[in-house]
């Protein structure tokens, strides 16, 4: 049956057949045909579900044939992921003549304005740049038919509700509205309100739970130790690409630079880089130029990697669901992965709050062959302060390490 059943258009099929897709996604089983229906639809399902295709798939299915006007907005909190879902939307209506555009900030306007002005049906934008474009009087929002709000928390987040606001105002009242977002903070509940029509939620698995296909283990360690170890797992793990993330840029560009002097091949990914330097790192670690690459939480949501073999998470993340984006780099779609968190002393809140969320314990291993410290975090005691965060979880029930356990 795979795609079929849906009822898409001919050409729509013949896109997803050239996307080798053969069975829609979880995702895309509940949403595909809610939204062909006109239903406005809240998806809280991770980025590597299939999310993109999901809505995607059905819009341009009822678009018709180019009118040259924005019919479809899709608002995005950071420019790869307006890049991204423009290519998503490129290649799966690679059969149609429907005309995409993509636009968003730390670049230049001329390019963006021409091909503004010579007439596009889809546009993917983030925020500012949009507004900016309408202000220079670029494009207008008024035949917008489809809208969509991909990544809403992190927008949120990103101080960006003020501009998706204004935004929204620019766009008809009759219209279809989409909204993606991990978690439903009361910001966005209240956007919600204000912009959907008897949304129908949709929610996949527990939307908590990271991506099932995913090991993920926690290696106690030292704070001064924790580069070797990174250094040490990339040494013993057997993987094929990796992504280590950092809780600054600072420390992103720190580890970039060590794994550099150790002979790996680096790509860093973070907000401080230009455009440029940001487009050449993920596409160089796309194409498998990069085996490592070194990022932050902001410039790597929701990034589409393939087969990324593992996670590591050189910093524990102070909000759980950034744990539950992280690690869904890894495992996406049909792979498998692993997913590692180095952890230190003072993470110990951060990490109960994380098990919490995902309503897990993370089971917690040393590396073979290298030389551990003695450090705090070895020890069952509570820690003094509280993290901003957690939830209160401070110290208590904790845990111990259980010796040596050999992985690949
Ligand atoms: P997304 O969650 O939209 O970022 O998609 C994650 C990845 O899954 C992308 O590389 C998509 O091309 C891929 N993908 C989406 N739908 C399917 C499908 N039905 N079968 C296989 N891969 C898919």
């Amino acid at each position: 049956m795979g795609f079929s059943k849906f009822g898409l258009s001919p050409k729509l099929i013949e896109g997803v057949k050239a996307m080798g897709y053969t069975e829609p996604t979880p995702i895309q089983l509940r949403a595909i045909p809610l939204i062909l229906e006109g239903r406005d639809v809240i998806g809280s399902a991770q980025t590597g579900t299939g999310k993109t295709a999901a809505f995607a798939l059905p819009i341009l299915s009822k678009l018709g044939p180019s009118g040259r006007d924005i019919r479809v907005l899709i608002l995005e909190p950071t420019r790869e992921l307006a890049a991204q879902v423009e290519t998503a939307f490129r290649d799966l209506a690679r059969f149609t003549d429907l005309q995409m555009g993509v636009v968003f900030g730390g670049v230049g306007y001329g390019k963006q304005t021409d091909s503004l002005r010579r007439g596009i049906d889809v546009l993917a934008a983030t925020p500012g740049r949009l507004l900016d474009h309408i202000g220079r009087g670029n494009c207008r929002l008024e035949k917008v038919e489809f809208l969509v709000l991909d990544e809403a928390d992190r927008m949120l987040d990103m101080g960006f509700l003020p501009d998706v606001r204004r935004i929204i105002d620019r766009c008809p009242k009759q219209r279809h509205t989409s909204l993606f977002s991990a978690t439903i903070p009361p910001d966005i509940a209240e956007l919600i309100r204000w912009t959907m029509k008897n949304p129908q939620v949709i929610e996949i698995g527990a939307r908590r739970s990271p991506a099932e296909n995913v090991k993920h283990v926690i290696y106690p360690v030292a704070d001064d130790q924790k580069s070797d170890l990174l250094r040490a797992l990339l040494d013993q793990v057997n993987y094929d690409s990796v992504i280590v993330f950092c809780r600054t840029r600072h420390r992103a560009d720190r580890i970039g630079s060590l794994l550099k002097r150790n002979n790996h091949s680096v790509a860093i990914l973070h907000s401080n880089r230009t455009q440029r330097e940001r487009e050449q790192a993920l596409q160089g670690f796309r194409e498998g130029r990069y085996e490592v690459l070194v990022a932050t939480d902001i410039a790597a949501r929701g990034l589409d990697v393939e087969e990324v073999s593992h996670v590591i998470n050189y910093d524990v993340p102070h909000h759980p669901e950034d744990y539950v984006h992280r690690i869904g780099r890894t495992g996406r779609a049909q792979c498998t992965g692993d997913a590692f968190t180095l952890m230190v002393a003072e993470d110990r809140p951060f990490v109960e709050a994380i098990e919490r969320f995902i309503d897990r314990k993370i089971e917690r291993i040393k590396l073979e062959n290298f030389t551990y410290q003695h450090s705090a975090v070895f020890e069952n005691r509570p820690v003094q302060g509280r993290a901003r965060g957690a939830l209160g979880a401070v110290g208590g029930k904790t845990f111990f390490p259980r010796g040596s356990k050999k992985r690949r």
